[in-house]
């Protein structure tokens, strides 16, 4: 569904990713796994078309989307829940998920509306509420639902359990693991690296921008590498 092969990218002199490859099959959930800096918002972005990669190639359902504007790709049926939520703070809820469903078809809209809403019955009581008054979850609750709002194929996540309390981390991961079985393709990047490679198929580790580390989800939760730098000795 995704390849992505040999991408570099740099923010002026600074080499953000160095010839990174990665694969993501339709169905799957892929977890990308790294310390703070290692380029994985920086991989992200540039998938989504931002920053430019100076090498390498991005292929999208076979089709190449390397040189692609970032709205194009966005209608394209890949949505992104960034980091920090971005949610708009000053719109309500309900304001919120319209934004996210700019793009989807009117017809289809009241549709989706009802799905993020059975998906997260706490933003139905709270439509009226404006988002930045929300508790940490909820708001990564509405992030993911207006990244749900334009019914992507590929879903990409980058770290939705940040600063959360470990009870919300757990809604947050069973919420992406019911979307996987709905259809959603999952690329979910992660600090929080036991849960998340509990919940891939398979994973990738990423350190100084390169791809250091790739397999199934579980054969990395007993990497003795992974298990010393990712997941507390
Ligand atoms: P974190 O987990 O802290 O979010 P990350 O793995 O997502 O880290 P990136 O944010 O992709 O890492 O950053 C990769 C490298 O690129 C870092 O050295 C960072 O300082 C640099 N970088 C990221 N964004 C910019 C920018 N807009 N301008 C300059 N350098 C940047």
């Amino acid at each position: 569904m995704l390849k992505v092969e040999g991408i570099s990218a740099h923010y002026g002199k600074i080499q953000a990713l160095d010839k990174v490859s990665i694969e993501v099959e339709e169905g799957e959930i892929v977890t990308l796994i790294g310390a703070n800096g290692a380029g994985k918002t920086t991989l992200l972005m540039s998938i989504c078309g931002d920053p430019r990669v100076s090498e390498g190639s991005i292929h999208y359902l076979n089709q190449d989307i390397t040189q692609q504007p970032t709205s194009k790709i966005m209608r394209s049926g890949i949505s992104i829940v960034p980091e920090g939520r971005r949610i708009f703070a000053r719109l309500t809820v309900e304001e919120n998920l319209h934004m996210g469903g700019f793009f989807t078809e009117p017809r289809t809209f009241d549709e989706r509306l009802n799905f993020v809403y059975q998906l997260f019955p706490r933003l139905k009581e709270r439509e009226k509420q404006r988002g930045g008054t929300m508790s940490g979850g909820e708001q990564q609750m509405l992030a993911i639902a207006r990244a749900l709002m334009s019914q992507p194929k590929l879903l990409f996540l980058d770290e939705p359990s940040l600063g959360l309390a470990p009870i919300v981390i757990q809604q947050i991961f069973s919420i992406i693991q019911r979307l996987r079985d709905e259809g959603v393709t999952i690329f979910l990047v992660e600090q929080n690296a036991n849960q998340a490679l509990r919940l891939a198929d398979r994973g990738y580790v990423l350190e100084n921008g390169r791809v250091v580390l790739q397999d199934v989800g579980s054969k990395l939760l007993t990497n003795n590498d992974v298990i010393k730098a990712y997941l507390g000795g």
